[in-house]
């Protein structure tokens, strides 16, 4: 498939397409081939300045807030045909930019970006409150106001779907954004956003501000003009944001990092574990914050797992992202590249044994070999910090107390999964592990209307579902006299 031409590169300030004030602008560079794509405006504490005084107008006098709902929600369905009219367009950017192999971003992000769009638009309308049976002679009741101006900080690896998860409930309950795009991927964001306005949604209501964190995202955090912030990223980063929000006391959800046991029990379906292991792990160069990076192995069927895992991880086909029959492309970025690599080395010094892959693939981009380490101990570096990248760790246990607290013996609390046959342990492993999400013989099974967020500090708040509505609107409630 050819390169898709690049279309937008500014920022996007209401209506308008601008240069940064500054006149800076930054490369984007393909993962795949290490070359530029394009230059961006790189947007700062100026640009931001604008793109919040343009969502503070549009939700303060504009016409989004105040809109039917229903109005609302005609507007976010037409953004979504829009996208899904321009899929293949949107699929091949998502690849050139971010380097997913093309046959994800056709039929993984670009579907869920759709789904998510409609998904919301079907709230808009259906976001209310209650009446309550106060003491006395009067009526209350509640609503659910927009929170306001909402600042979105994502991440690179699903860069249109981060930003369809962040609009799409901020859009249904009424409130107008700023995004910052992740530097490494800011064109499929940029063009969404030009859908939107072709789609209607009023001007101000999207705003886009490429740009780099400490600056354009920090400047956004700080702007006393924003009512919230909605973060998916490092939980370092996450840390910074949080102090320096507690000035203004914005309200901060965070969608953050993870190191997801995933548990195999002797009594499962073997080749499905394998399989769904294999997924679990390598989708997306393993750059997934739910990934299943310590899979834990009941001790009497290790030998036959790690075998049949090793093949599927071999039989794993690296190149060029944007032919159709590639299943893993390059890593992000050359700072992703040397930190996994970097791992890699620490997993075999520290002493697990590299039963495949280990190194870089290929001389151009920055593409690493499916790697599997199995003899990992939970004090090993690759065991505890989140790699972010195609290295499975495989450790073995001998029965479920053990493994429930070992699978609880981290910081992170984002996902976990469980394969077995009994029903009564998958339940348990379900209960007492301490995460957002638990697989029950799956994994990364996502939807749109089921909440997805981390326990510890893996997060606050949850996105998806109508859980994500809460992160986006207040409750008011208003109480009436009846003498
Ligand atoms: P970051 O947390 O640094 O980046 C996420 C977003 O936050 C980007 O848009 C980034 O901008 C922005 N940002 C960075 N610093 C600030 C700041 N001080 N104030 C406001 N915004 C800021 O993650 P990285 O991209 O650097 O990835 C590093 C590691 O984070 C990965 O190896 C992985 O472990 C984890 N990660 C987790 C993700 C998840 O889904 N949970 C997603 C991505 C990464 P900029 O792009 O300019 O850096």
């Amino acid at each position: 498939m050819a390169a898709p031409k690049v279309r937008k590169t500014q920022i996007l300030i209401g209506d308008q397409w601008r240069d940064a004030l500054s006149g800076k602008t930054f490369s984007t560079i393909n993962p795949a081939t290490e070359e530029v794509i394009a230059e961006v405006a790189e947007g700062d504490a100026a640009d931001v300045d604008l793109a919040v005084q343009a969502a503070r107008k549009a939700f303060d006098s504009g016409p989004w807030r105040t809109m039917n709902a229903r109005d609302r929600g005609r507007l976010m369905y037409k953004l979504a045909d829009l996208v899904e009219e321009n899929l293949e367009e949107l699929a091949a950017l998502e690849s050139l930019d971010n380097g997913k192999p093309i046959s994800d971003a056709r039929n993984a992000d670009l579907p869920l970006v759709i789904d998510c769009l409609r998904y919301y638009a079907g709230w808009a309308d259906k976001i209310h409150g209650e009446t309550i049976p106060i003491r006395g002679e009067y009526f209350c009741y509640t609503r659910r106001e927009p929170t306001g101006v909402c600042g979105q900080i994502i991440p690179w690896n699903f860069p249109l779907l981060m930003a369809a998860w962040k609009w799409g409930p901020a859009l249904a309950a009424g409130c107008t954004i700023v995004m910052k795009p992740a530097e490494q991927t800011p064109l499929t964001c940029l063009r969404m956003a030009e859908l939107a306005l072709e789609a209607g949604i009023p001007p101000g209501v999207i705003n886009v501000v490429p740009g780099f964190g400490p600056t354009a995202g920090g400047a956004l955090v700080d702007h006393r003009g924003v009512d919230k912030i909605a973060f998916t990223g490092e939980y370092r980063t996450a840390q910074i944001i949080m102090k320096a929000a507690a000035e203004s006391l914005k309200r901060l959800t965070f969608e953050l990092g993870g190191k997801s046991p995933n548990v195999v029990f002797a009594d499962a379906d073997l080749d499905a574990a394998v399989a769904g292991s294999e997924f679990g792990l390598f989708f997306n160069q393993g750059q997934c914050c739910c990934a299943g990076s310590r899979i834990f192995v009941e001790e009497s069927i290790h030998d036959e797992f790690v075998e049949k895992v090793v093949a599927r991880a071999q039989e794993r086909k690296l190149g060029n992202p944007l032919d159709a029959s590639t299943s893993q492309g390059p890593q992000i970025d050359q700072a992703q590249f040397d930190k996994i690599l970097g791992y890699i080395e620490q997993g075999k010094n520290q002493g697990a044994t590299c039963l495949t892959g280990g190194q870089r693939f290929g001389d151009k981009g920055y593409f690493i070999e499916p790697t599997v380490f199995s003899q990992v101990t939970d004090d090993m570096s690759i065991a505890t910090d989140e790699i972010f990248g195609p290295v499975m760790n495989i450790l073995s246990f001998k029965n479920i107390d053990e493994v429930i607290d070992r699978a609880n013996n981290t910081f992170y609390g984002l996902a976990a999964a469980v394969w077995t046959r009994d029903v009564g342990k998958a339940h348990r492993i379900a209960a007492a592990v301490r995460a957002g999400t638990v697989w029950i013989n799956c994994y990364d099974v996502l939807d749109t209307a089921a909440p997805f967020g981390g326990f510890k500090m893996s997060g606050m708040g949850r996105e998806l579902g109508e859980a994500a509505l809460a992160n986006y609107t207040e409750l008011k409630t208003v109480t009436m006299s009846l003498d």
